[in-house]
């Protein structure tokens, strides 16, 4: 599949992956620091998991490219040598693997450069939490690599019409190509969380070899990677509508309110969707059971196993709310760390079952919770993806409080697993989740305004009231999650909409112009042949 997409990479004339297509969608290359399955922390790895193979059944010919950390190297597919790359401005010797993403026919290139990705932890910090203190360089040379590929500096004969960064990781790439100077692809940048900023001492920037005379990588004195591509992308988008308009104001721009503002209608919100193959209740593998809207049995079976498994009583009355997602004040977890006790003991038969790690002292306190309520809260403190989806199917409420959420997506993985969420009124959950008392024919949760434990608590009340004396609402709320589409087709084609502002579709007498061109080549290369297999010269 590689050798083959190389070549088509060669023409102009819309040949995709062996595929003739009519429009000839642009060649994207989509650079990230995680891809769901190779690496994931969060949001970030699904979204550039799952946005690549929606591309690609729109025809695009997206390819992938994202650090070498041990743990990409063991999950990819098909691994080869596709040659060396100076990404590390010659500090550390640097190649490409070329592979594919698991699952997919999807090219990804793996940035193999043992001295920067070959660590233990998590591909931001070491084992103990702390951030490795050489990010700046390792993420410059995801960023190098990058452009040597968009430039056609490496063995790959694959060039892109645009490259699609995620996050503050790949921040430089706009910038670097920039300043290039020469013939370039276009630039799209996503923000997925303007809270992460890749800052560091500006001395940096001379460390990194980086011109110093730009105003745009200079952030309070800093120097910042989401600044720059915020400001040298040619296009910037975030993951839902309602967070593009908040980053624009001072309490959610994290101080670079001025920077989104200033990039105009160049700036817009794209809500994410979710992989519906991977988080799908009726093919589940993690799953006790599975099920779907027609037939939603099985998801008693799947709170049975979950009650057994996590040590809550058995009981499939009880109301059992979850909570699975970063320990983190951005995911209000203080808030309810300080509230679920007061509301276990109010509530007799509700349980609480929490998956997350993050900060210390809040893993701390929910374990003391669960000891205080044998029976009643499950608490695990790890990373694991198949409890996750245990207690996506497995529960009845989805505890999801955010201070701000960019776009989020457990809200949406718990709708399509008939578990009704409690969000509040932010970002990509005020985009995907519409409350009961507002209008009961199109609810699909409940939603709160105040980022305080009152409104978090008051909503939980209410959710708990509707289940114990409402139950035809709370049913037809899940259901329709349940049959909601959060896939990511929509999605898909807004951002194709928008490659296309930047690689605009060549007219029909240009693709003519370009087929004529192609079948002439091929016209005197068969010639050459007949003329070479005639005469033998
Ligand atoms: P964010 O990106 O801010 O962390 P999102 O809701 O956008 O939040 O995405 C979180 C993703 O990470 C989801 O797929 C969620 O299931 C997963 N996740 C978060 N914490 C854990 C954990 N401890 N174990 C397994 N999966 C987790």
């Amino acid at each position: 599949m590689a050798a083959r997409a190389d070549e088509a990479g060669g023409g102009s004339a819309g040949c995709v992956g062996g595929a003739v297509v009519a429009d000839a969608p642009p060649r994207v290359l989509l650079v990230a620091s995680e891809i769901f399955p190779l690496a994931k922390t969060g949001g970030l790895g699904d979204v550039c998991g799952a946005l690549p193979k929606a591309l690609r059944q729109l025809g695009v010919d997206v390819r992938l490219l994202m650090p070498g950390y041990p743990c990409a190297l063991d999950r990819s597919a098909d691994l080869r040598i596709a040659g060396a790359v100076d990404a590390d401005a010659g500090e550390s010797s640097a190649r490409l693997l070329a592979g594919r993403l698991p699952d997919s026919d999807i090219p990804l290139w793996l940035l193999d450069c043992p001295r920067l990705y070959q660590r233990p932890g998590t591909p931001y910090q070491d084992p103990s939490g702390s951030d490795w203190p050489d990010n700046a360089r390792r993420y410059a040379a995801l960023c190098r690599a990058a452009v040597a590929l968009a430039r056609g500096d490496t063995a790959a004969r694959w060039r892109p019409d645009l490259v699609h960064c995620h996050d503050w990781h790949t921040g430089l790439v706009p910038f670097l190509l920039r300043r290039a100077g020469v013939a370039r692809p276009a630039t799209v940048f996503t923000v997925h969380n303007a809270a992460f900023q890749g800052n560091f001492p500006w001395a940096t920037a001379e460390l990194l070899d980086l011109p110093d005379d730009a105003a745009g990588l200079e952030f309070y004195g800093q120097l910042s990677f989401l600044k720059a591509g915020i400001v040298y992308a040619d296009k910037v988008t975030t993951v839902s509508p309602t967070y593009a308009r908040e980053l624009r104001s001072r309490e959610f721009g994290c101080g670079l309110e001025g920077v989104f503002a200033s990039r105009g209608a160049d700036f817009v919100g794209i809500l994410n969707g979710i992989d519906t193959e991977v988080w799908n209740p009726a093919t589940d593998a993690f799953l006790a059971r599975r099920y779907s809207p027609d037939d939603p049995a099985g998801k008693g079976a799947c709170k049975n196993a979950l009650q057994a498994q996590s040590g809550l009583r058995q009981d499939p009355a009880a109301p059992l709310a979850m909570f699975a997602s970063r320990l983190t004040t951005q995911k209000m977890a203080d808030v309810l760390a300080e509230r679920m006790p007061t509301l276990l003991r109010r509530h007799a038969t509700l349980q609480f079952a929490l998956l997350g790690s993050g900060e210390h002292t809040l893993e701390r306190r929910f374990i003391e919770i669960s000891r205080e309520f044998p029976g009643r809260a499950a608490i695990e403190i790890g990373y694991a993806e198949s409890t996750a989806h245990r207690l996506h199917a497995g529960a009845d409420l989805l505890l999801h409080g955010s201070r701000f959420e960019p776009c989020g997506l457990t809200q949406m993985y718990a709708m399509r697993y008939g578990t009704i969420p409690i969000v509040r009124c932010v970002g990509g959950l005020a985009d995907s989740v519409a409350d009961v008392e507002t209008d009961a024919s199109t609810a699909t949760g409940f939603v709160f305004a105040e980022a305080s434990g009152r409104a978090f608590e008051h909503a939980i009340e209410r959710s708990l009231e509707v289940y114990a004396t409402r139950p035809e609402v709370w049913r037809e709320v899940r259901a329709r999650g349940l049959a909601a589409d959060f896939g990511w087709s929509r999605s898909a084609a807004a951002y194709l909409d928008l490659y296309r502002q930047l690689v605009p579709a060549p007219s029909a007498a240009a693709r003519l112009a370009a087929w004529h061109q192609r079948i002439g080549d091929l016209a005197r290369a068969g010639r050459a042949r007949a003329l070479v297999a005639r005469t033998g010269t």
